[in-house]
């Protein structure tokens, strides 16, 4: 069953096209890898997807689900990481449209954020500071507070960026077992594109439109595929 499809989109930035006619379909349980180079429009493309960026030309169609009901975890930026906040009221933050239903009741939302904490083994983590965690700490606590709005689509932009290989390893293998396990559709943007395609089952690959779209092991053997593998290194390796 199809979750998303994204038709023939375009989106403008101050008449900068930084997505021009890009179509694809995603399917429930699908893990797929977003790749391409620095300013291809990747975050751009997650954000539209989001709802936060409008489309200036073609559409996005959700099946059963609305812009409100994916779980998102940002790209990093240098501020965040330092947030002056303990790690249950981040997680907390992202209870707040919980199923784009009426506002939970806090000893609910509490349930919901601590459940979350424990899916991505940091429950011990609650009451640190966040800004004391170490990067893939952080990380993990971002996933629990992304799972606090859904429980049907994750988009991860850059989830594994300035992580170390160990902790690059963990946190693919939990973002894995969520894909497997509780059958929730990923949306992975990586630069990281030999780790990441053996993690996902489908890869997209854009420099602004598209240049590939399909599954993993067919992109693996495809001219696109072979091209950007073959300049990339790879520091972990991946359960497929
Ligand atoms: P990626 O995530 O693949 O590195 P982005 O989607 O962030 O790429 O950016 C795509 C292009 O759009 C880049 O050329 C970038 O400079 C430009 N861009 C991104 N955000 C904005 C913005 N808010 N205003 C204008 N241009 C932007
Ligand atoms: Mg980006």
């Amino acid at each position: 069953m199809s979750v998303l499809s994204v038709k023939n989109l375009s989106v403008v930035y101050d008449g900068f096209e930084a997505i021009q006619d890009l179509s694809f379909t995603l399917e429930e349980g699908d893990y797929l890898c977003v790749v391409g180079e620095n300013g291809s429009g990747k975050s751009t493309l997650m954000k539209t997807l989001l709802g936060l960026l409008k489309p200036s030309g073609g559409e996005i169609v959700y099946d059963n689900l609305s812009s409100a009901q994916i779980g998102y975890m940002p790209q990093q930026t240098d501020i965040q990481r330092d947030f002056p906040a303990s790690v249950m009221e981040v997680v907390l933050t992202g209870c707040l449209k919980a199923n784009g239903r009426f506002p939970f009741f806090r000893k609910q939302v509490k349930e919901l954020a601590l459940k979350n904490l424990e899916k991505v083994g940091a429950l011990s983590l609650a009451k640190k500071c966040y800004g004391e965690l170490s990067g893939g700490q952080q990380q993990r606590v971002l996933l629990a507070r992304a799972l606090c709005s859904t429980e049907k689509l994750l988009i991860l932009d850059e989830p594994v960026a300035n992580l170390d290989p160990k902790a690059t390893n963990e946190l693919y293998e939990l973002i894995s077992k969520l894909n497997k396990e509780q059958k929730i559709t990923v949306i992975m943007v990586s630069h990281d594109i030999r780790c990441a395609v053996l993690q996902a089952s489908k890869v997209l690959h854009i420099d602004k439109t598209l240049l590939f779209f399909g599954d993993t092991e067919e992109y693996i053997h495809s001219s696109e595929g072979q091209k950007f593998l073959g300049h990339e290194h790879c520091l972990c390796g991946g359960d497929r």
